[in-house]
């Protein structure tokens, strides 16, 4: 198709945010920091390479991912405890806070709660910012690798994409078979993964994490939370996943509680205050 004649003005119109944050209700991130100052912890997972753990969150207590051992992407689904069906929505927290999360910013229920479920309060990668690909880290843009796309792509029957090993998981905690299971398995937290779009065909592209050991992102829980995190069978994701090609290490969940007293003024996020009539 030939441009119209206002093609060259239409494309260089200046881009409008969809939805500037600014109105939120922020985190209070001091009161946050002076929490986790007296916190303890309280439970630790490790997840093994190609597989996944779930975990427990108390609302207002903090749980930390971190690299051990060697470079590792980590697949983060997070779910309402006391409701599994209120999980995290990737495409929320996109449309608010861009494609890759980082300190301060929210993961999102799915409606109609639509609330905050956790937020970041640290995170070791943040230097990395927005790489001259257009790359960077802890994207809610991919996915989670899973098994049907890699048949699609491949025919294969890879069993431990991050769609199996959370399924599984998420199977043996609940006490369910993996089939009443796997619907609940969400679009995910890319954690450490560095992830961005080409600039010239929009397609979704990886390369190595920086992630090292010792590295973690950390988030507080403003609801009480059930966690389940896959070691991507994809390792640092700088070639290859579903498949066991790529070196995989574990990576450590800790659950850290404040003391109590500590979280003065702060109390668990309501669901969304929206009347759910949808007019006349
Ligand atoms: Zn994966």
């Amino acid at each position: 198709m030939s441009e119209p004649d206002f093609a060259a003005a239409h494309k260089a119109l200046p881009p409008v945010v969809c939805y500037p944050p600014e109105t939120l209700q922020t985190p209070d991130l001091a009161l946050y920091a002076e929490a986790r100052a007296s916190a303890q912890k309280t439970a630790e997972v490790l997840v093994p390479p190609r597989d996944a753990k779930c975990f427990e969150v108390p609302a207002g207590s903090f749980f930390r991912i971190s690299s051990v051992e060697g470079s590792q992407v980590g697949d983060l689904n997070v779910h309402n405890l006391h409701d599994l069906t209120e999980r995290h929505w990737s495409g929320k927290t996109r449309a608010l806070h861009g494609t890759h999360v980082t300190t301060g910013e929210r993961l999102w229920s799915l409606f109609p709660q639509m609330r905050p479920m956790a937020t970041v309060t640290t995170d070791t990668l943040d230097w990395y910012g927005i790489d001259e690909h257009g790359g960077s880290v802890h994207d809610v843009i991919g996915t989670r690798c899973d098994p049907y796309t890699n048949h699609a792509l491949s025919g294969g029957q890879y069993h431990h994409c991050c769609h199996s090993n959370l399924t599984r998981s998420l199977a043996e905690y609940m006490g369910v078979s993996r089939d009443e299971a796997e619907p609940l398995v969400h679009d995910v937290v890319n954690v450490f993964m560095c992830t961005g779009f080409t600039r010239d065909t929009g397609q979704y592209f990886m390369k190595a994490s920086p992630v090292r050991p010792g590295d973690y992102i950390e988030f507080f829980a403003e609801i009480d939370l059930l966690g389940n995190l896959s070691a991507c069978p994809g390792g640092d994701c700088s070639t290859s996943h579903s498949s066991d090609a790529a070196q995989c290490h574990p990576l450590l969940v800790e659950v850290f509680t404040p003391a109590d007293g500590t979280l003065n003024g702060w109390s668990p996020a309501q669901p969304n205050g929206y009347d759910r009539s949808h007019g006349s």
